[in-house]
């Protein structure tokens, strides 16, 4: 049993204490320090260190005996929704680029859960490499119940005119054409009750003039998502989806230059953190949301969005 009455009653007091440290010490920060990484930016050099998982996050088991394959998941919301499906009961492959030691961190993390992690390190905009690390996951775990389509690049550009072809190449070949590879390799594997959860952007729905490749890219997510749902509805394999706002991640220490008040402009008047946006993908990811499908949660501060 994984709650027995006695250590729920432990677990109450305990919640009670953390809530309380929540409440008055774990203010989510509002300003950050200037600091300049290069993509894909390491987690472990960032000032100060995103929030993975609130202390006081009880699992539940809602992903007991899941296997959860998440890209981008060695940082930031990625390694987010690793830990929290981790604590849910599942185990983990992450795919990343190069950032062995967010990854191994991670591994850690997850291992911290009494869950196992398979780490994956290789290029997405490789569709073999997205074939292989699928099987890879498969044959280490014997199954794949969730698909976490997450990683991506972002270049900051102000003037169209200087949105290059390599650019817009790349941010299409890696924020997009991945999902295809990935979730053509997963689906024979996944069934019913298993379900996909695909990563957006606000960007995609109120468009974004600094970002304009990387908000096309979001908004092909959506329609992604979209689509997908539709023609695995009677699968019974659902698609999902989360559109974050502002959230204090590698990625963005690594492609803007001024970060001082990054995720002011919302109603909340402060940018998220990865701890606050993972939650919804363990909601999509578990039977709680099984009358869900082809739908975005919007987890951005308070922008109102259509
Ligand atoms: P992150 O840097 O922690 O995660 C992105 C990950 O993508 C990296 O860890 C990297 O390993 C992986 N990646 C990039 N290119 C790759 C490639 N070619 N092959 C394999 N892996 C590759 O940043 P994050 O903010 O947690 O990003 C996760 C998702 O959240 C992204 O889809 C991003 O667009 C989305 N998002 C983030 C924000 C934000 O403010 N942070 C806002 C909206 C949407
Ligand atoms: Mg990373």
């Amino acid at each position: 049993m994984i709650f027995s009455g006695q250590t729920l009653i432990v677990n109450r007091a305990t919640l009670h204490i953390l809530n309380l440290i929540n409440l008055y010490i774990m203010e989510k920060p509002k300003k950050f320090p200037e600091q300049k990484q290069n993509l894909p930016g390491n987690e472990f050099q960032m000032k100060p260190q995103p929030e993975i998982i609130r202390e006081n996050y009880v699992g539940s088991g809602k992903l007991l005996g899941k296997v959860a394959f998440i890209t981008g998941g060695d940082s930031g919301i990625g390694r987010s929704v690793a830990v929290h499906f981790a604590r849910e009961g599942a185990n983990i492959a992450i795919v990343y680029l190069k950032e062995d030691q967010d990854a191994i961190e991670t591994r850690e993390l997850i291992k911290k859960e009494g869950r196992e992690c398979l780490l994956l390190s290789g290029d997405l905009k490789d569709e073999k490499f997205c074939k292989a690390a699928v099987k890879k996951c498969h044959t280490s775990f014997g199954k794949i119940n969730i698909v976490v389509n997450n990683a991506a690049v972002q270049f900051s550009t102000t003037d169209f005119e200087k949105v290059t072809t390599a650019q817009i190449q790349k941010t299409f070949e890696t924020n997009i054409y991945p999902y295809f590879y990935i979730t053509k390799a997963a689906l024979p594997l996944l069934q019913e009750g298993d379900t996909i959860i695909n990563t957006s952007s606000v960007t995609a729905y109120r468009g974004s003039e600094h970002l304009i490749d990387y908000a096309s890219t979001k908004g092909a997510i959506v329609s992604f998502t979209r689509s997908l749902s539709t023609m695995l509805a009677e699968k019974k394999i659902r698609v999902n989806g989360v559109a974050p706002g502002p959230i204090w991640t590698p990625l963005i220490v690594a492609s803007f230059d001024k970060i001082a008040d990054f995720g002011k402009d919302n109603p909340m008047k402060r940018a998220g953190q990865p701890s606050e946006v993972a939650p919804a993908y363990v909601f999509l990811a578990c039977e709680d949301s099984s009358y869900i499908t082809g739908q975005f949660i919007h987890i951005n501060g308070g922008e109102i969005v259509a």
